[in-house]
């Protein structure tokens, strides 16, 4: 059994060694609350271990950020400063490793005006969108948690603080494979798996998935040249890298006229600290033609009328129920950690990694092969024990995918 410190550096570790994967002499930039102070100590550590020129922590606070939200002028929350744009581009341009560490605290934004909200989170997306667009094709990347006293208090509310936290750090290595013998082998073994399946996706090039489960009967076809993908992706200096931790998803692109059918979600969604329950979608011809929740209604209303593509899916992923985290049965109020226990879509953009040539593509010429586009992109968890998947390919035959929400293949 490995002490706190012990597995807090191997958390550390896996992150900068398989995670980020970073390269000697290159650049790390790490974002992080305060909260995850404890952690990006032993980041930073890592990374220079392994040889990284120079590491920078750019440091934000729930409090500020919240404060800031509910009290700036309107005009301020979307005027994003230029430097603040040269600062990212800057970045890729020097091709630092690009971490953020998320430590979540799920109801903070619950008072703020949601469209006051929509509006910055809109506002700093559009500014940095080139930035960010050639961060995720050109730089190594990723996304991992830390655990905090306020998603504690979320995930285990009826524990005492400190036991809250405890329980929370325990899951988190434990579904991050920090509990393992040797984590980083466990890892590498995993992404093997996970790409296996994208592999044999990729080969079958099927024309649709057809989703049968309660409150679901979904046809998605899939467009010409589409790609299966996992976490693990590869930058333009050939570092390979895996963007989230954890991560059990292999995902694609769904044809963004191409999904018909009525999907209902089995977990509640999380946005900017709103919770969103029993979210249920109609589409006709790829377009979200009626929606409802039974909580956050209006946070679903920002998501959907965002932008002309934030009507459509951009994102179709297949999870197994055998994953740990959907095992876990724990709700963890966060997408990191939510869409890796469960089969999920995502309204808005398609991700140009899916798309054959997409990473090169302007927007007319994603759509113009079938994958969407907007300047969001929100996932929402749909897979259950009840979930059946099954493919059709272009000569009409059947592949079961998922049965009962295990892979079938
Ligand atoms: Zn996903």
């Amino acid at each position: 059994m490995r002490s706190f410190d012990e597995n807090l550096d191997l958390y550390a570790r896996l992150a900068i060694q398989v995670g980020l994967n970073v390269q000697k002499g290159q650049r790390v930039f790490i974002r992080s609350s305060l909260q995850g102070a404890e952690y990006v100590r032993r980041l930073v550590r890592e990374a220079y271990a392994v040889g990284a020129y120079d590491v920078h922590v750019d440091w934000s606070d729930d409090k500020v950020n919240l404060t800031r939200y509910q009290m700036a002028p309107t005009e301020a929350l979307t005027d994003v400063p230029q430097w603040l744009v040269q600062k990212y581009e800057t970045l890729v341009e020097q091709r630092a490793a690009h971490m953020t560490v998320l430590a979540p605290t799920p109801d903070l934004y619950k008072d703020v005006d949601p469209q006051r909200l929509a509006s910055a989170t809109r506002a700093m997306r559009e500014a940095t969108k080139h930035a960010n667009d050639d961060r995720v094709s050109k730089t190594n990347w990723l996304g991992m948690a830390t655990a905090s006293a306020e998603w504690a208090a979320k995930v285990y509310p009826n524990e005492i603080p400190e036991q809250a936290l405890a329980l929370l750090w325990n899951d988190l290595f434990q579904l991050c494979r920090i509990d393992q013998e040797d984590p980083i082998a466990a890892w590498r073994a995993h992404i093997g798996d996970l790409t296996r399946r994208a592999d044999f996706l990729n080969r079958q090039a099927f024309k649709s998935l057809h989703y049968d489960g309660p409150g679901t009967d979904l046809v998605i076809e899939l467009p010409k040249g589409h790609r299966w993908s996992t976490a693990e992706m590869t930058s333009d200096t050939g570092t390979r890298y895996v963007a989230n931790m954890p991560t059990e998803e292999t995902f694609s692109v769904p044809k963004r006229n191409g999904v018909h059918g009525t999907v209902r979600a089995t977990l509640p969604l999380n946005y900017n600290g709103v919770t969103i329950r029993n979210i249920r979608l109609e589409l006709h011809d790829g377009e979200i033609v009626n929606y409802a929740a039974d909580s956050g209604h209006e946070a679903l209303r920002s998501i959907i009328e965002t932008d002309e593509g934030s009507r459509r899916l951009g994102e179709v992923a297949l999870v197994s129920q055998d994953s740990p985290i959907a095992q876990s049965g724990r709700l963890f109020y966060n997408t990191l950690y939510d869409e890796n226990a469960s089969c999920h879509l995502a309204i808005g953009a398609a991700i140009p990694a899916c798309i054959a040539g997409g990473q090169e593509m302007s927007d007319e010429e994603m759509l113009a092969a079938g994958a969407n586009c907007s300047m969001t992109h929100v996932d929402f968890m749909i897979g259950s024990d009840e979930l059946d998947v099954t493919a059709e390919g272009f000569d009409g035959s059947k592949v079961p995918i998922l049965r009962k929400g295990r892979w079938a293949f």
